[in-house]
């Protein structure tokens, strides 16, 4: 499976909304006290992404 440059522009951008999420959300979205649940949706959208790039960061 090869990356496009869509794939890649693809996982910046939820990256990018991801972090614009995290700067504006007041809840908790790292370890076992996250509670956060479209934050916790933003990054597996984000891992999805870059899955799908074939990078592992
Ligand atoms: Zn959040």
């Amino acid at each position: 499976m090869t990356a496009t440059d869509q794939d890649v522009t693809r996982a910046e951008t939820l990256y990018g909304v991801y972090r614009a999420h995290l700067d504006t959300c007041p809840r908790r979205h790292i370890g076992i006290l996250a509670d956060c649940t479209e934050g916790a949706r933003l990054l597996s959208a984000v891992h999805a992404a870059r899955l799908a790039t074939g990078r592992r960061q």
